[in-house]
């Protein structure tokens, strides 16, 4: 089968969103593409957001592929898997795009993952795969609509019906190859993410070392993806990381879900000529593991402290065992050998704002940068939402927007200044309004 895997052009107005803005290399189809081909089949990413393609270059292009399957994601690229844009308005824009195009019609990413009934009809695509996509799209490829009963983590329809069928899939990360990604691809990726000790002197490349995480912080939404964890071969992701130097990167960010202290993997680095981010938990790291993380070329931490106070990380279910003292020492000598340092913080009702003035002043003086906390979003996939609402249901997304929205009137400032209800942002599927 030929396969068009589509990341759409991306445009957050009026949305929630919270993640970056800039384009990212789409880690996901890379693997789905190697692992198709590996089996036989044909596959082409169509980045139109890295790209800028409007609708009908996207359009042409898809056409001129005479593809038998287009895959649409509803995140853009696994890095935001956890943090999407609630609405689907942009995934069914692009396909709308390309109504009328020969070919299957699948859906993969976290709605389809959380939500699959809602997604099947919202996006009106043949079937949308539940969890980490790149094995089951071959799964898919290999086997006629006649026999899809047999794959699991997939919702489809068949004839009228919704068939949700098994849990959402977690790929085996020792299946998964060393990317590669052409030289157009990497010249374009002038971002690198989440830098700030510098400007960006060549490309920037976005890796996974491992995927998944052992906590579950209330208000993370990796119940139905990226959830156990799981580590990368060190060769493969070595060979990766030498073929990306090769193309001339010198800055990429592993998107981990926690990156996690890794010895062989930090020595591995020091000799390197590429620089690095990650996001982590610091209450994880030693002091002399933190300076083996500076001189492996470390540039940017972001690490999740969420509360000042022990009540409140204990009511998000951190399960950190340090004082909020200790986890600013650390924090600050972090600070020693890596530029830039954040701690993140969201809304307590445990956290006196004195308290947080005085946190944050503290680490500011020693160059660590910490926000102001921000308001949680209870996202659909995460504890917190299944605390406050159970699992999710086919109106999650409007409900947990509704919430936000009615209990915030002070967003982030990397948030849309008047962010709308999913109503007003997605197209409503045929027979609903
Ligand atoms: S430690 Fe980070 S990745 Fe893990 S559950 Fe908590 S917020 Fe999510």
């Amino acid at each position: 089968m030929r396969f068009a895997l589509v990341n759409p052009a991306w445009s957050f107005e009026g949305s929630i969103y919270f993640g970056c803005r800039e384009p990212h290399l789409p880690l996901e189809y890379g693997y789905a593409r190697a692992l198709l081909e590996a089996a036989g089949h044909e596959a082409t990413v169509i980045d139109a957001q890295a790209r800028g393609l409007a609708d009908g270059a996207l359009r042409d292009e898809v056409a001129a592929l005479r593809a038998d399957a287009i895959v649409v994601t509803t995140a853009p690229s696994y890095l935001f898997w956890r943090c999407a844009p609630p609405e689907l308005r942009v995934p069914q824009q692009a396909l709308r795009a390309l109504h009328g195009l020969p070919g299957l019609r699948l859906a993969v990413g976290p709605h389809a993952s959380t939500t699959p009934r809602a997604t099947l009809r919202k996006l009106g695509v043949d079937a949308v795969v539940m969890g980490e996509c790149e094995d089951v799209l071959v799964e898919l490829a290999d086997r006629p609509r006649s026999r899809w009963g047999e794959i699991d983590s997939i919702a489809w329809l068949e004839g009228d019906e919704a068939r949700v069928q098994g849990g959402p899939r977690a790929s085996d990360m020792g299946r998964l190859p060393a990317l590669r990604w052409d030289e157009a691809t990497v010249a374009r990726h002038a971002h690198h993410h989440h830098r700030f000790d510098a400007a960006p002197i060549g490309p920037g490349a976005e890796v996974e070392a491992s995927r998944g995480c052992p906590y579950h912080c209330t208000f993370c939404a990796k119940d139905n993806f990226r959830e156990g964890y799981r580590k990368r071969p060190l060769d493969v992701l070595l060979d990766e990381l030498d073929g990306l130097v090769a193309q001339g990167v010198r800055y990429v960010y592993f998107i981990d879900e926690i990156f996690l202290p890794d010895r062989p993997l930090l020595e591995a680095l020091v000799d390197r000529p590429v620089s690095f981010g990650v996001q982590m938990r610091v209450d994880n790291w030693s002091r002399e593991m933190l300076d083996l993380l500076g001189r492996a070329g470390c540039v940017s931490i972001e690490a999740g402290v969420e509360s000042i106070t022990r009540e409140g990380r204990s009511l998000l279910a951190k399960r950190c065992k340090l004082s909020t003292e200790q986890l600013g020492d650390l924090l600050i000598h972090a600070k020693q050998s890596v530029p830039f340092v954040q701690a993140n913080l969201i809304q307590s009702p445990t956290d006196d704002p004195a308290d947080v003035a005085a946190f944050r002043e503290r680490l500011r003086q020693h160059g660590v940068w910490a926000n102001e906390p921000v308001p949680m979003f209870p996202y659909p996939g995460s504890p917190e939402y299944t605390m406050r609402w159970g699992a999710p249901d086919d109106q999650a997304w409007e409900r947990s927007v509704a919430h936000y929205l009615d209990r915030f009137d002070r967003f982030s400032d990397l948030q849309d200044s008047r962010p709308l209800p999913l109503s007003a942002l997605e197209i409503a599927p045929p027979g609903h309004g």
